[in-house]
């Protein structure tokens, strides 16, 4: 059974630009309950962790440099089928293949400053949400 629970971040193109209230009230619309949020910003050496999983890709310091370049905001976002349905919401990775409509195609820059994460599935969502915050804050 796919997991009621997506972690997600508003990546620092987006808070810059003044969007993260619009992409909140998005994501609420479309009936994700936020069950933990918080404003942060990431050194270069957590963004690297977070992302450890693309090391080996030719984009990872750029990729680091950018996470570490202004604040996010990270949320643990609930609903059924929650990995899924947040990864339609947001669209493809770069913008210029998002779906009209899609966080991405809305909001995105570039395939780097791409507005938002979402989790690839249940067990990424429950790790990511565990990097970002601790049980008393996830309600
Ligand atoms: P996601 O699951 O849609 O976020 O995409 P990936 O897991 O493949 O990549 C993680 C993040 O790395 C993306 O959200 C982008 O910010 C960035 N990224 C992905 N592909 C590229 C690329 O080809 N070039 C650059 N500069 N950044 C990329």
């Amino acid at each position: 059974m796919a997991g009621k629970r997506t972690f997600t971040m508003i990546k620092p193109d987006a808070m810059e630009a003044g969007n993260a209230g619009a992409i909140i009230k998005m994501i609420q619309e479309a009936g994700f309950k936020i069950s933990a949020m918080k404003m942060t910003k990431l050194s270069e050496e957590t963004a690297g962790q977070f992302y450890a999983v693309h090391k080996e890709r030719p984009f990872y310091k750029d990729l680091t440099t950018y996470m570490s370049s202004g604040p996010i905001i990270a949320m643990i976002l609930e609903k059924d089928n929650a990995v899924e349905d947040f990864r339609k919401l947001i669209g493809a990775t770069n913008p210029a293949d998002a779906a009209e409509g899609t966080i991405r195609k809305l909001f995105a820059k570039s395939i780097e400053a791409n507005a938002v994460h979402g989790s690839d599935a249940d067990d990424t969502a429950l790790n990511e949400g565990n990097f970002f915050f601790a049980k008393t804050e996830q309600f």
